[in-house]
């Protein structure tokens, strides 16, 4: 029984929202406990984490804070050792990959949904017929592969992909091969999109467009990141939650975060000094 969510009631298994409508305030995916030991040591120990529907928000921490394993026990990668995983007040925290993509929760992966030999429109036009729920169409009319392949055009406009539809996804530059990435991550229709360092290892430039598209594709689902780029986090982080050694130290906007005691000492002397550079060079 699923109860105390503003807005929702509850049949037991289903959450029905009272007014059909989404709330600002209304939490799509939130952790309880959620621990993770390997052998003893607690990489992720009772992390309670709360996302708001159409938010973009922020996972961030010193290097071996936990950010990656916690982003493993949400896609499911990992099995947690203790706590739960809820999604629209539904515990998700047994259910399969699979069930997680129906429900339209979708991890960007890093070039792996990507057929590396195919052209940036085939690979686009892949991921949309998959979400049709099957790969073969040979019985559909004409009419249904022309709406495709529009469908997978309009796609690649709004990720700034348009000119290269004709390319080998290999041969792309590596900041288009990540706008790539989010498109075929795009082409299921994702309500919650988990983005592993979307920025890494990028030019300025390219940063610079990656945030602006990020940005964009959150504008009607919700966006969960882990990411190192503190003037990225700074740009479009609607919330911030600051991990250290597997616990959640803070959690607010970033000008809550970035001024925190416990969040300069903890990236202090840490290879992610921003917010302490940050902040000694302004005192
Ligand atoms: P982050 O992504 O924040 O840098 P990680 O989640 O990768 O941190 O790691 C958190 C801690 O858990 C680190 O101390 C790391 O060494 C440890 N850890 C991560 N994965 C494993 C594993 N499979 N086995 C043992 N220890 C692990
Ligand atoms: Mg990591």
């Amino acid at each position: 029984m699923v109860t105390g969510r503003a807005g929702y009631q509850s049949d037991g298994m289903r959450v029905i929202h009272r007014s059909g409508f989404p709330m600002t305030d209304e939490i799509i995916i939130e952790t309880r406990g959620l621990t993770k030991e390997f052998n003893g040591f607690v990489a992720v120990g009772g992390v309670d984490l709360q996302v708001r529907r159409g938010h973009i928000h922020a996972l961030i921490g010193p290097n071996g804070a936990g950010k990656t394993t916690f982003f493993n026990l949400l896609t499911k990668f990992l099995v947690p050792t203790r706590g739960k995983i809820f999604f629209e007040g539904i515990d998700i925290t047994s259910a399969s990959p699979a069930e997680l993509a129906r429900r339209g929760i979708v991890r960007s992966f890093q070039m792996s949904a990507v057929f590396p030999h195919m052209t940036v429109l085939d690979n686009v036009r892949v991921g949309l017929q998959r979400t049709l729920g099957t790969s073969f169409h040979f019985w559909k009319p004409v009419s249904s592969l022309r709406i495709l392949d529009s469908n997978a055009m309009e796609l690649l406009e709004s990720v700034d992909l348009a000119s290269f539809a004709q390319r080998v996804a290999v041969e792309l530059p590596y900041g288009r091969k990540r706008a790539l990435e989010i498109a075929t991550t795009l082409a299921m229709d994702p309500q919650l999109m988990l983005l592993d360092e979307p920025t890494q290892g990028m030019s300025h430039e390219d940063v610079g467009r990656i945030t602006a598209l990020i940005r964009k594709v959150a504008q009607n689902r919700t966006v969960l990141m882990v990411e190192h780029n503190m003037s990225v986090v700074s740009t479009i982080a609607d919330r911030i939650t600051v991990l250290q050694r597997g616990q959640v130290i803070a959690d607010g906007s970033y000008a809550d975060v970035s001024k925190d005691p416990l969040v300069m000492e903890a990236y202090m002397g840490s290879a992610d000094s921003e917010f302490a550079s940050t902040h000694s060079s302004t005192h």
